[in-house]
This record gives C-alpha cells, sequence and structure tokens, in this order.
C-alpha cells in the first residue's frame, strides 16, 4: 500500500476488514469510514463517497477541515523547522500563543500558561500545578464528567463503561459529586450539597487540592453548567482554599459562544485546560492559569519531549487569528440558536425528544421513550446515527446512556452545508422515530 492510487481501489468494508485484523478492538470506531481528503465540514472517502461531518473530529476543526490560514501557517513552519524540543532549544512563537491565551483568559490576576499534547495530559498537568500549589492531595470531579484515558484522568473520569473497565485500579483521593441535571431531577443545590457530603464522608475540605469541572459536560451528554453552579463552586473553593480547575478541552476556542464557556459564568477559574479546537487538527493542549498558581511547580517538572511542538503552536497561532477576524464566537452562538430552533420544531413531532439543550454550538436532543427520563433511548440515537450515515451525514452519540445526539459543527461549515445536513438528520429521524 504505498500510493494515493492504491489507496483509492480499498472499500471501506475491506479496510475495517485489515483493521480488526491488525489493530486491538479497544480502539473503536464510530463510523466504518476511511477518509483521504477533507475541507471545511466535508470528507470524502476511500470510495469517492462525500460525507457531511457534524462531528469534527469529536469537535476539534472548530476552523473546518484545512482552513487555508492555518494550512499556510503549518507549510510555513514546516519550511523551517519541526521540533527542537521547547525545553532544550525554544522558540518564539511558543512564547506568544502563551502571551495570547494569558491575555483571553477571563479574569485580571496574571497569568501564565504552558502546553501539552493532548487534552488528558492537560487536565494530568493541572492537577499537577494544583497539588503542587496547595500541598494537598484530594481532587473531586463530577458524576458523567469525562477527563481523559490516562490514569489520573480516568480516575477522574465518572464513567465506568467502556472507559475504566479493567484499567483499575486507578490514583486514590479521587471523589465525585452528582452535576446538575434538570431532566433528570438533579438540581444545583442536590450537587453541592453532594461536595459538602463529600467533605463529611471522605476527606476534609483543607485536604482537597482541586475541583475540576466541565462547563458544559461533553462526553456526559452535553450537559451545561448552570451559570450559578460555577459561581457557587467559585465561592466553595475561596472558602476552603481550593484550586478551581474548568476543563475547556471540548468546551474551548469559542465552541460554545466565546473563547472560552466559563465566561458565561463570569467568573475567573485559578486554572483552564484547553486542547481539541486550540490545534485547528494539529495536536496541541494548553494548560493557563493564575501566576501564582502555575509558579508552584518546580523547574522541570512540567514538560514532555513533544509538548508545544512549533508545528501546531503555528496552526494555533493561525487559529486564534481566524476565530478573531471570522468572529466565530459569536458564529458558534447563531449556530446553537439555529441549531435548537430545528430541534425544538422536531421536538413538537416526536415523543423520543425529551430534551433540547446546550450552549453556543454545543447543541444536542436527549432520546427517551415515550419522552419519559427514566427510560433512556440507546436505540434511537444508535439507529439515527446509522440511517444518517446511509444518507451521507457523520453524527456522534454521547451521554451517561448513550442515547443524547450532539452537534459538533465546524463554525466555518457553509450555510448551504448545515442545511443540507439538518436535512438528512430530520429525513432519518422520521424513518427511524415515527411522528407522534
Ligand atoms: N477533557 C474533556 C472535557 C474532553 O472532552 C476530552 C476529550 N473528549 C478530554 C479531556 C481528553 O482529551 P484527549 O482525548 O485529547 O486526551
Amino acid at each position: 500500500m504505498n500510493s494515493m492510487t492504491d489507496l483509492n481501489t480499498q472499500t471501506n468494508d475491506a479496510l475495517m476488514a485489515r483493521r480488526a485484523a491488525a489493530l486491538p478492538r479497544g480502539v473503536g470506531q464510530s463510523h466504518g469510514v476511511f477518509a483521504v481528503r477533507a475541507e471545511n465540514a466535508e470528507i470524502w472517502d476511500v470510495e469517492g463517497r462525500r460525507w457531511i461531518d457534524f462531528c469534527a473530529g469529536i469537535a476539534v476543526v472548530n476552523t473546518g477541515h484545512r482552513h487555508p490560514r492555518v494550512m499556510a501557517a503549518v507549510r510555513d513552519q514546516l519550511d523551517r523547522f519541526t521540533h527542537t524540543c521547547f525545553q532544550v532549544v525554544a522558540y518564539e512563537s511558543y512564547v506568544r500563543l502563551a502571551e495570547r491565551l494569558n491575555a483571553l483568559a477571563p479574569g485580571r490576576t496574571p497569568k501564565k500558561t504552558f502546553f501539552m499534547n493532548t487534552g488528558a495530559e492537560a487536565v494530568e498537568n493541572a492537577i499537577k500545578v494544583a497539588r503542587a500549589y496547595t500541598g494537598r492531595g484530594g481532587v473531586i470531579a463530577f458524576n458523567g464528567a469525562f477527563h481523559g484515558r490516562t490514569m489520573m484522568t480516568l480516575a477522574l473520569t465518572g464513567k465506568v463503561d467502556p472507559y475504566k473497565k479493567g484499567f483499575g485500579p486507578f490514583p486514590g483521593e479521587i471523589f465525585h459529586a452528582p452535576f446538575p441535571d434538570p431532566l433528570h431531577g438533579v438540581t444545583v443545590d442536590d450537587a453541592l450539597h453532594g461536595i459538602e457530603l463529600i467533605f463529611k464522608n471522605d476527606i476534609d475540605p483543607n485536604r482537597v487540592a482541586a475541583i475540576v469541572v466541565e462547563p458544559v459536560q461533553g462526553e456526559g451528554g452535553y450537559l451545561p453548567a448552570p451559570a450559578d453552579f460555577l459561581q457557587r463552586l467559585r465561592a466553595l473553593c475561596d472558602r476552603h482554599g481550593i484550586v478551581l480547575i474548568v476543563d475547556e478541552v471540548q468546551t474551548g476556542a469559542a465552541r460554545c459562544g466565546s473563547f472560552f464557556a466559563v465566561e458565561h459564568a463570569g467568573i475567573e477559574p485559578d486554572v483552564i485546560t484547553l486542547a481539541k479546537g486550540l490545534g485547528g487538527g494539529m495536536t496541541l493542549s494548553a494548560v493557563i492559569g493564575k501566576a501564582a498558581v502555575m509558579d508552584a511547580a518546580v523547574p522541570g517538572g512540567l514538560g514532555s519531549t513533544y509538548a508545544g511542538h512549533p508545528v501546531a503552536v503555528a496552526a494555533a497561532l493561525a487559529v486564534l487569528d481566524v476565530i478573531e477576524e471570522e468572529k466565530l464566537a459569536e458564529r458558534a452562538a447563531r449556530l446553537g440558536e439555529t441549531c435548537r430552533a430545528r430541534f425544538e420544531a422536531l421536538r413538537a413531532r416526536f415523543s423520543c425528544i425529551a430534551d433540547v439543550r446546550g450552549l453556543g454550538a454545543m447543541t444536542a436532543v436527549e432520546f427517551c421513550h415515550d419522552g419519559d427520563p427514566k427510560k433512556p433511548a440507546r436505540d434511537v440515537a444508535e439507529a439515527l446515527k446509522a440511517e444518517a450515515a446511509k444518507r451521507g451525514l457523520l453524527l456522534l452519540n454521547c451521554g451517561s446512556y448513550g442515547n443524547t445526539l450532539r452537534l459538533m459543527l465546524p463554525l466555518t461549515i457553509q450555510d448551504a452545508v448545515l442545511d443540507e445536513g439538518f436535512a438528512i438528520l430530520e429525513a432519518a429521524l422520521a424513518a427511524v422515530a415515527g411522528d407522534r
């Protein structure tokens, strides 16, 4: 298999068979499709078939596949150098990107930033910084949270099947509180009471280093954290000297209507983790935080061979330009309104839609049989995904029961492509669900 021509004679099915023989089954795949090319919100596969992409590589290409500005920045960097290891021989672009993110982070306290490769690494390092700063060990996360697949981030992740199954034991001193979920009867008071119970039953608050929260739970079902929940978490952390880490790996880089989703709550986190959309398709994550917290780790305590890779940093600088110039935060807010209005119209037609929710362009519908939250309808979400795929639209589900359809549109998606994709989604739902 040594040329594109050879690759193009392959079918998706044949490649899926080779994949199954060569890869462990633990590496899942949502769609039996092999890509050869992508542009903005469209992907073409090995069989020459065109797909409309409502997944964006799991909320990564916020600026679309192969944004020309990002591609030009990558090419330019490739012509200069690809790797020195920042901790060995540095480059100005890394410092410039840190300066720009420090300026974008909410609040007036001076900030500092360093880079890693993946979202999980960013969260791991946020915990390291919080522990170094507080001299404490405990960490509180939330039910349904997703923070990654490394051992510490798996410990923080609040879903066993499939992420944690068979992989324990995990690091200790990690506790989970309920996350507000109005559809399933969990209020903000319940969630905060859950933390008080952890303080009562499990760990003294003065031994807790950090609370980690997603401003909108991503894999957990596109559940927005209410603004007053985040404000009260901020106050609780202040009261006990706990570092508040806001995990913006999926919500950041303009996806939710502002550069950071947490801006909707008007609070200043101590530490923010960012990844996915930041690199515009290249591998990059960031840990951004209050300077005093970030400086707690000793010299040499942070970093990795590839972290803040020059090509990814060049891409990210272009991504920030594109977000600014094309006003992608505003566009995310408008896209969200459009999608939610279309989903609300569908709710009137289909009894299986129990909820329509989201923040900015993170929009989701939760399917339950007869609209009853106690009867999660994963089968409807899976059937819709399969039916939409037959018609050329790529969708993904999420949520504790896998019964939530989430939209992860490239924020640059053309109106016509969005319209075409939504029409497929609506027709596919009509085919699998049947009207009221
Ligand atoms: N945190 C959140 C909120 C995420 O959504 C994800 C990925 N879905 C991660 C962390 C882990 O990121 P990565 O897969 O890049 O390690």
